[in-house]
């Protein structure tokens, strides 16, 4: 091979674009394949929905400052997240591990304990895996396997103009957790006698070491007769995934800066950290919240709803993807988002 062409010249989805262009399909069964939530898999009166997550030590987490059992937890709920973003319900899941000799059985056993305690909250089945030694670090890959009726499922491509954009829970905890347990991670190293500083951010702590993902979102929506036109989860953060809607959707939008749901504990932290909120929110990302559009004659059934915030609307596709900030202007939004072939995490 004579080019050689950097990752990070890509991108992660520059990247997956590149690897997935030329997959064939040899089953009619494949309705969905690369490029969703889940792939969706007709499996007769439903759909079928799959769905793999891998976590990395190093990459993903860091065992100093994340409880095993929260990193179990986290690894089935960032998978049931998915599953739950194409408005199904989770059935079983698969685990697979990679594991050095650093870690006794005990640890191991601890990892699997937040496995469990997650499948049995939102009633899932543990049904296989893998296991395997590592030379190096800790790895977790789950898979996910959900279903959906098939005239409930949601796509990434079905918002239409003028479709209201909804965001569930609030942004930007996640991202802000992980600039405290880093910065105390910091000073522990330069003095391991310091005690860390933690107090006042035990919910921005929890959004990034035990996240939960909107289940409940999905049932309250079924129940109120709302069936959004598009969805994702917000996984890489919020100017990320509209834009993979705006995409998938061939829509523009335009988000409000002052509407963003944001936790007072993530602005203050925010503000400790000289970081603005509102950039947090956006490109924070893990916040496994839900992002969707509806029907603007849907707006009146969930306008009241505590666990919901209209942030904005989908436009045409040629007035581009704006957010508007607090003096009125509109400025473009570009998806800072994660990118695993650069530095920055
Ligand atoms: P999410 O953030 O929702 O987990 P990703 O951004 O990881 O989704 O993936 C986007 C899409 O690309 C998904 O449909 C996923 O199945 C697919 N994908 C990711 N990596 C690969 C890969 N190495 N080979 C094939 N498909 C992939
Ligand atoms: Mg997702």
């Amino acid at each position: 091979m004579e080019n050689r062409t950097e990752l990070e010249q890509l991108g992660e989805f520059g990247l997956i674009d590149k690897l997935t262009a030329e997959t064939k399909k040899y089953h009619d069964s494949t309705v969905k394949g690369v490029g969703d939530d889940a792939a969706v898999i007709d499996v007769g009166d439903k759909y079928m929905l799959v769905s793999t997550d891998m976590l990395l030590e190093g990459i993903h987490f860091n065992l100093m400052y994340t409880p095993l059992m929260h990193l179990g937890y986290k690894a089935a709920i960032v998978n049931f997240s998915d599953i739950y973003a194409m408005n199904g319900d989770v059935t079983q899941i698969t685990v697979s591990i990679a594991v050095s000799n650093r870690f006794s059985v005990e640890a191991i056993e601890e990892i699997y304990k937040g496995i469990h305690k997650a499948c049995e909250l939102y009633q899932v089945d543990l049904v296989g895996g893998d296991t395997t030694s590592s030379t190096g670090g800790l790895i977790i890959s789950i898979t996910a396997i959900g279903e959906v009726a098939k005239n409930e499922i949601v796509m990434r491509d079905g918002a239409k103009e003028n479709d209201l954009i909804v965001v569930s829970g609030d942004l930007g905890g996640a991202f802000m957790g992980l600039q405290v347990l880093e910065r105390e991670k910091e000073v522990y190293e330069a003095n391991p006698k310091m005690q860390p500083e933690l107090e006042g951010v035990d919910y921005i702590l929890e959004r990034q070491l035990k996240p939960e993902a909107r289940k409940d979102v999905i049932h309250f929506l079924k129940e109120l007769g709302v069936k959004p036109t598009s969805m994702i989860d917000v996984s890489d953060g919020l100017a990320s995934e509209l834009l993979h809607l705006c995409k998938a959707s061939d829509l523009g939008c335009a988000i409000y800066d002052e509407k963003l749901p944001i936790d007072q504990e993530t602005y203050n932290t925010a503000r400790d950290f000289d970081l603005e909120a509102s950039m947090c929110a956006l490109n924070g990302g893990e916040d496994y919240e839900l992002l969707f559009s509806i029907s603007q004659n849907d707006y009146e059934k969930l306008k009241d709803n505590k666990h919901l915030t209209f942030i904005g609307h989908f436009t045409d596709k040629g007035s581009g993807t704006h957010i508007i900030d607090r003096g009125g202007q509109a400025v473009p939004i570009t998806a800072q988002g994660w990118n695993h072939f650069t530095d920055n995490e």
